[in-house]
This record gives structure tokens, C-alpha cells and sequence, in this order.
């Protein structure tokens, strides 16, 4: 799948997939009557202009997640392949894999810890009176925080599966069976996510535009937690590299691995 490379961070590249525009367009899409009902922008086209920017900002915010994956991975002495954006997610390509639980639950954990970290830091400026700065503090609490509480929930290929996978793996399951289980938890994660926005759409409960983005994002979540079963080290595919079919302009890499998040 192409992709832009758009930087390079301390030797990092950062790329924007093709997907990404998918992405914006939804979110300036849910985002639009928020910010006409919320923020007092006219419900024109300049709505869909502020829901854009709104995207542009989710895309920061996810970088930031996966720069926080990227440090700790290279702090754990593996190399880092390069940041991506997706059209709902990011991942970080690392080269390998922790050798260790703690090490699995300190890169796993990195993400998550960012992003809450930045979700309290703008939190303090939403004491200032409303206006263009304190949308933006919301947005970025909201944002922050939705990136750190969901990524954190228990299955692959969410940061909260890997520290499952690292949890059952200090228990004495092998590496192998502890992700297995890590991504059988996150299809049924996935399954029970869309089962929610079904009956939140037909509840009326949430505009469809964001039941359809939830049902998006499990299905985006069911595939990853496919594909880490497909790509199970030793398990399932012993001696066959898990390299990345989005990456033909890069060689193969041995026990490359992706880490994901929503
Ligand atoms: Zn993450």
C-alpha cells in the first residue's frame, strides 16, 4: 500500500499511509455537527473545515503514541523501522521482539502512558474561558484520552493485549500461546464492540456516522488481531519471517513486527 514519508525523526521515518485521507474525511465527517453544536462554528462548509482539523490533530496525537512506542523500543535495544498513520490507527515497525515480559510491558505500555500524560497536561487548560483555546484542550483531552483508555483494553493488537500477552507470559505460558490467547481476546473484543455500535444505532443513541466509525474501528481492530494470529512466531508460522506486505519498498526483515493502535 504507498505510503508518504513525511519525516524523519532521530533517524525514525514517519509515514502517512493512503489511508490516512480515509480517515480524515471520516472524522471531519462525525466531527462536523460536533463542532457546529459544541463550538459554535456555523454549520456550513467551514463545519467540515473544523471536523478536518480536528483530524489533522487526532493524527498528531497518534503520533505522539507511537513516537512514545518508538523510544521505549530503542530503550529496550530494538530497532524501529519506522512510525506509520493509518486511516483510524498508527504502528510502530519494530525489528523484533522484547525478550522479556517486563521488556513487552514497558514498550507496550509507553503509548498508552503518552497519551494519558498529554490528556492531563491539556487538561489544565480547560479551566481558561471559553473560546478557540479551550475547544482545542478539549479536543486534545478527549482525543488523549480515548487513545490511552482503548488502546489499553486487553486483546491484540491493542498495547493493553500485549501487556496480556506480557502478563501471561511472566505467568509461565510460553510466548507463543500467551499471544494467542492475547489475540483471541482481541476478536472477541472486536466482536463485542460492533455488537455495541449495532445497538447503539438502532437505540438511536449515537449518530450513525459514529456507529459507522465504531463498526470501522473493530473491524480495523478483528483484522489485527487476525493477522497477530496469522503471524504468531514459532506457533504458527516457524521460520517464515512476519514481514509487512504494506512495505514492498523495503527488504524483508526477520521477525519484523507491527504494533498497532486505535
Ligand atoms: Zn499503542
Amino acid at each position: 500500500m504507498p505510503g508518504l514519508r513525511v519525516a524523519r525523526v532521530g533517524g525514525v521515518p514517519v509515514v502517512l499511509r493512503a489511508p490516512v485521507l480515509a480517515g480524515v474525511v471520516v472524522v471531519a465527517w462525525v466531527f462536523a455537527p460536533l463542532a457546529a453544536r459544541l463550538g459554535g462554528v456555523p454549520r456550513d462548509a467551514r463545519s467540515y473545515l473544523a471536523g478536518a482539523a480536528y483530524a489533522v490533530l487526532v493524527l498528531a496525537c497518534v503520533l505522539a503514541h507511537e513516537a512514545a512506542h518508538a523510544c521505549a523500543a530503542r530503550r529496550a535495544g530494538l530497532p524501529v523501522a519506522a512510525v506509520e498513520v493509518g486511516a483510524l490507527h498508527g504502528g510502530t515497525r519494530v525489528l523484533g521482539e522484547p525478550g522479556d515480559p517486563r521488556g513487552e510491558a514497558l514498550v507496550a505500555a509507553a503509548g498508552p502512558a503518552a497519551s494519558l500524560v498529554l490528556a492531563a497536561l491539556a487538561s489544565a487548560a480547560l479551566l481558561q474561558p471559553p473560546g478557540p483555546g479551550r475547544l482545542l484542550a478539549a479536543e486534545l483531552v478527549l482525543t488523549n484520552l480515548l487513545l490511552g483508555l482503548v488502546n489499553l483494553l486487553p486483546g491484540l493488537p491493542l498495547d493493553g493485549g500485549r501487556l496480556l500477552l506480557a502478563l501471561l507470559w511472566s505467568r509461565g505460558r510460553s510466548r507463543a500461546d500467551a499471544a494467542a490467547l492475547a489475540a483471541w481476546s482481541g476478536i472477541g473484543l472486536a466482536g463485542a464492540a460492533v455488537l455495541v455500535a449495532l445497538a447503539a444505532a438502532a437505540a438511536r443513541r449515537v449518530p450513525l456516522a459514529a456507529a459507522g466509525a465504531g463498526a470501522l474501528a473493530a473491524a480495523l481492530l478483528a483484522a489485527g488481531a487476525a493477522r497477530s494470529l496469522g503471524t504468531l512466531p514459532a506457533a504458527v508460522q516457524r521460520g517464515a519471517p512476519a514481514d509487512d506486505p504494506d512495505q514492498p519498498d523495503e527488504p524483508d526483515q526477520p521477525d519484523q513486527h507491527r504494533r498497532t493502535s486505535t
